[in-house]
């Protein structure tokens, strides 16, 4: 079924699936095979080696394709190859404008691994889409958003950062790993790529390493689809696998996160111990409304800064929860804690940190799908 009449919940189970037409089995079979039989040379059934396609993944692509109401969707062996690819379409000279707040390994990727190879990187408050206008000459060619970002749930404006970026010509990419498709398709506002960290809420078990590009531009997807097969990052059929049974329950999941998100946020809003939530469905959030309008909720994800705690303190803090499990990555069914700065963020510099909020005091909430009253139990047992 491919069939975008179907309403969400209806294609993350069987989009991209059909029964398979050797055997009738209904989940797709693990394709676990490296090659395929050619009846003479190039005379085959579409399949002839698998870093190029494997019938598994294909079932995979084709259901995040659907999810995302693109086209066209590519697997990878991890959120980072996913993301790399899209950097070498990129060649030396052209320039790249990006929030200042983004996952570390990006921001990782882009100032050690890209820009030694002459790509010039802009690191921007994004907060407000025309702060990017002041950055944009004839070398911009793409334009890279997260949102909400990593960790402090900061909303870019999709829609008007699309309306700009056609304006001048630039490729526009959305990670859309926090939200998920369950809650915004960046594509529908303009976008012309999406990216996942299928690891996350996609898989959604923390037992896979996965990325995903889509697009529904059909020459992205042919020079995006051509550095996939050339330099290699693709994924097995085992995981491809876990991905499609992880993605059944994507809907039920994502219901689930966004309530004990709320409960959560509201919980800890108020604390004696907290000095600042961030999650976007506070009324008082900066880009409320812009979240509101792109997003159909807000989410699991939250972070919080504790009041007069110094690194020891937030360290005893971060390692005394029963239901939360202290551990970077996100977006399973079970609670995750974080500590950014010395975590997930530990990569980019103090500096640099701090002036995006990574402040040492801040803990990130993966809030996960438990009864929502041993979360919150768990919470007050650890700050009272
Ligand atoms: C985890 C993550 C990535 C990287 O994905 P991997 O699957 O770990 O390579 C990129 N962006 C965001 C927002 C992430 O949370």
């Amino acid at each position: 079924m491919n069939n975008q009449e179907f309403k969400f919940g209806t294609r993350a189970i069987h989009a991209g699936q059909e029964p398979d037409p050797t055997t009738g089995a209904v989940m797709t079979p693990i394709y676990q095979t490296s090659t395929y039989w050619q009846e003479s040379p190039g005379k085959h059934k579409g399949y002839a080696y698998a870093r190029g396609k494997n019938p598994t993944r294909t079932a995979l692509e084709n259901c995040l394709a659907s999810l995302e109401n693109a086209k066209f969707g590519l697997c990878f062996s991890s959120g980072m190859g996913a993301t790399d690819a899209v950097v070498k379409m990129l060649k030396p000279g052209d320039e790249v404008i990006t929030g200042n707040d983004l996952y570390g390994g990006t921001y990782r990727m882009f100032t050690k691994v890209f820009a030694n190879y002459g790509i010039k990187f802009h690191f921007i408050d994004l907060s407000k889409a025309e702060n990017i206008l002041a950055y944009i000459n004839q070398n911009t060619k793409l334009l890279w958003v997260e949102t909400p970002t990593n960790p402090t749930m900061q909303i870019v404006d999709i829609a008007a950062c699309a309306t700009i970026a056609k304006a001048h010509h630039i490729t526009f990419a959305v990670d859309n790993t926090f939200a998920s498709p369950y809650l915004q398709n960046p594509l529908d506002l303009g976008a012309d790529i999406v990216m996942h960290s299928v690891t996350k809420y996609l898989g959604g078990h923390s037992d896979v390493v996965m990325g995903a590009l889509l697009t529904s531009d059909d020459s992205l997807y042919e020079r995006l689809a051509f550095i996939h097969n050339s330099c290699g990052a693709t994924p097995g059929p085992m995981d491809s696998f876990l991905v499609l049974r992880g993605l059944k329950t994507l809907h039920l999941r994502m219901k689930a996160h966004c309530e004990n998100g709320r409960e959560v946020a509201h919980f800890l809003k108020n604390h004696p111990a907290i000095e600042k939530v961030y999650w976007p469905g506070f009324t008082d959030h900066p880009n409320h409304e812009v979240a509101k309008k792109q997003m159909r909720d807000f989410g699991g994800m939250i972070s919080i800064v504790l009041k007069n705690a110094d690194l020891h303190k937030t360290f005893e803090i971060a390692s005394a929860f029963k239901v939360f499990t202290l551990a970077e990555s996100l977006g399973g069914v079970e609670s995750l804690i974080n500590h950014p700065a010395t975590m997930t963020h530990a990569s980019i510099p103090k500096e640099e940190r701090e002036k995006a909020g990574v402040v040492d005091n801040l803990l990130r909430l993966s809030v996960g799908v438990e009864d929502v009253e041993d979360i919150l139990q768990d919470l007050k047992q650890v700050l009272g």
